[in-house]
C-alpha cells in the first residue's frame, strides 16, 4: 500500500543534510511518495526504516515477470485506476495461442508470422509478447515439444494445461525460461502450486468467482508463492469487464490483498467470433488485464491492439519525443535539401516518412522542443528564431552541405524573416504546411 509523503517523512533521518539532492527530508519524502525518486538516494536512512519503506512502497498490485531474462514481460505493478492520475506501469502483455491440435506446419507458420508482425511506431518496436501453448489432447510429449519450440524461438511462454504431468514435461523442456503456468483451479491446485514452487515460475489461479480466487490466492500465498496471476474464468465480455474492475478496485482499496495481482483474460473464451474477440481484447487492454491471450493472429487486428496499448500506457502528461540531431534520410550529399522540424515524435515520423516516400535524399534537423509539435512549440517559445538558429549553428549541418538553404515547416512561415536575421548566411525556404505535400516539394528541389 502506498504511503503518504508525511508517513515516509517520519521514517527519514530528518537532518535536512541535502545529500539526496533535495533541500529538506520532507521534500525528498514528497518526491518518494509521488514515485519520482528512489529511496537509495538517501544514504542515511536506517536499515529498519529501509525495510519498512520498501515493503510499504510495493505497489498494491504485484509486478509479475514472465519469460526469459533476455526478453522478460512484466504484468501488474499498477497503482491507480485511471491513467490521468498516474501513468499505468506495465502494458498489457499480448499472448498468441498455439494449440497442440494444429499441425506442425501451422505452428511453424504462426511462429514465423509472429516474428514478421512487428511494427515501428514513434521509435518503438511494437509486437506481441508471449506465445500461449495450449494442450487439448493429453499428449505430454507433444505439449513439451511445442513449448520447447516456441521457447527456442525466443518467446516467453504461457503453458496452458490442467494436467500436472504434462506441465512438468513442458517446464523441463524450457527450463530457466520462467513460463507462466495456466491454470491452478480448486481441483489441481496442490499439484500445480508444487510445480510453480519447484520451477520458480509464476502461476495463474483460475476461480469461478472472486471469492474462489481469494481463497486460492490466500492458499498460494501461504505456500510462499508470490508471483501469481488471476483469471476470473469469465465467459462473456460483460462478466470479464465486471471482474477486471472489481479486482482492480479491491486491490487498490488496500483491503483485499489476495486480489493484488495482475489478471489474465482468455479473449477466445468471451466469444466465438474472431472479430468480436479483438473487440473483447481491446476492452481488456483498456480495463485492466495484465495479460490477454488471443486465439487468432492477424496483422489487421494485432496492429490496432498494439496501438491502443501504446496510447493507454504512455504518460498522458508527457509528449513522446525524438532525440535532437541531424537525421540522414536516403544517403544525402552536399547538395541535398535540409529540412527542420520539432522533436514531437509524431511530427518526426510523419515528416521522415514523407521524405522517404519522395526518394529524394535529405537531411532532417530535429530540434528539441520538449516533445511539442511545431505550432505548440512556437507558441511556447521553443521553436522560435533565436533557438532554431542556435541549434542550426551547433548541429554541424553547415559542414555537410555546400548550399545554405533551410526548409522550415509551412506552419512556421511567420518566423522566416526573423530566422533569416538570426542566420544571415542561410536562405529560409517555407516548406509545405501539410507533410503529405513534402514529396512533391522535394522533387522540385534545386540546391
Ligand atoms: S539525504 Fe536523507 S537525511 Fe539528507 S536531506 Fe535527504 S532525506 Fe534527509
Amino acid at each position: 500500500m502506498a504511503l503518504s509523503g508525511i508517513e515516509i517523512f517520519k521514517q527519514l533521518p530528518r537532518t535536512n543534510c541535502k545529500e539526496c539532492g533535495f533541500p529538506t527530508c520532507l521534500a525528498f519524502a514528497m518526491s518518494l511518495a509521488q514515485g519520482k525518486s528512489e529511496l537509495a538516494k538517501c544514504p542515511h536512512v536506517s536499515a529498519d526504516a529501509k525495510a519498512r519503506l520498501s515493503e510499504a512502497s510495493e505497489p498494491p498490485i504485484r509486478t509479475v515477470v514472465i519469460g526469459p531474462t533476455a526478453r522478460p514481460g512484466k504484468a501488474g505493478g499498477e497503482t491507480v485506476l485511471f491513467r490521468h492520475e498516474k501513468t499505468f506501469a506495465n502494458p498489457t502483455l499480448l499472448a498468441i495461442k498455439v494449440v497442440d491440435s494444429m499441425t506442425d506446419a501451422e505452428i511453424d507458420a504462426r511462429l514465423a508470422r509472429m516474428d514478421e508482425l512487428q511494427y515501428d511506431r514513434v521509435g518503438l518496436a511494437l509486437r506481441a509478447d508471449l506465445v500461449a501453448v495450449q494442450q487439448t489432447d493429453g499428449d505430454a510429449a507433444r505439449f513439451a515439444a511445442l513449448a520447447a519450440k516456441a521457447s527456442a524461438a525466443g518467446w516467453g511462454l504461457v503453458l496452458m494445461s490442467s494436467c500436472a504431468t504434462s506441465l512438468a514435461a513442458a517446464l523441463a523442456a524450457c527450463a530457466g525460461q520462467r513460463p507462466l503456468i495456466h491454470a491452478a483451479e480448486a481441483a489441481n491446485f496442490d499439484a500445480l502450486a508444487a510445480l510453480a514452487k519447484e520451477h520458480q515460475c509464476p502461476l495463474v489461479l483460475r476461480g469461478q468467482s472472486l471469492d474462489q480466487l481469494i481463497e486460492l490466492s490466500t492458499k498460494a500465498a501461504g505456500l510462499g508463492l508470490k508471483d501469481l496471476v488471476l483469471d476470473s474464468a469469465a465467459t462473456t465480455l460483460g462478466a470479464a469487464l465486471r471482474d477486471q474492475v472489481a479486482i482492480r478496485r479491491a486491490a487498490l482499496s488496500g483491503k483485499v490483498k489476495p486480489l493484488g495481482y495482475p489478471t489474465l483474460t482468455l479473449a477466445s473464451d468471451l466469444t466465438d467470433d474472431p472479430t468480436q474477440e479483438v473487440v473483447a481484447a481491446a476492452a481488456m487492454v483498456a480495463k485492466y488485464a495484465g495479460i490477454v491471450v488471443l486465439s487468432e493472429l492477424d496483422g489487421a487486428s494485432l496492429f490496432p491492439l498494439l496501438l491502443e496499448r501504446l496510447n493507454i500506457f504512455t504518460d498522458p502528461q508527457r509528449p513522446m519525443a525524438t532525440t535532437e540531431g541531424i537525421y540522414e534520410i536516403g544517403g544525402p550529399g552536399e547538395d541535398s535539401p535540409v529540412l527542420i522540424t520539432s522533436n514531437f515524435s509524431l511530427s518526426y515520423f510523419i515528416v521522415s516518412g514523407e521524405i522517404e516516400t519522395s526518394r529524394v535524399p535529405a537531411y532532417l534537423l530535429v530540434k528539441d522542443t520538449e516533445g511539442l509539435s511545431v505550432l505548440t512549440a512556437w507558441a511556447a517559445g521553443k521553436f522560435v528564431p533565436d533557438e532554431i538558429a542556435a541549434f542550426v549553428k551547433k548541429s554541424g549541418i553547415a559542414a555537410k552541405v555546400k548550399h545554405r538553404k533551410l526548409i522550415i515547416p509551412g506552419y512556421a512561415a511567420q518566423i522566416s524573416g526573423e530566422l533569416e536575421d538570426e542566420l544571415p548566411d542561410w536562405q529560409i525556404i517555407i516548406g509545405p504546411r501539410e507533410a503529405a505535400y513534402i514529396p512533391a516539394f522535394l522533387k522540385a528541389w534545386k540546391a
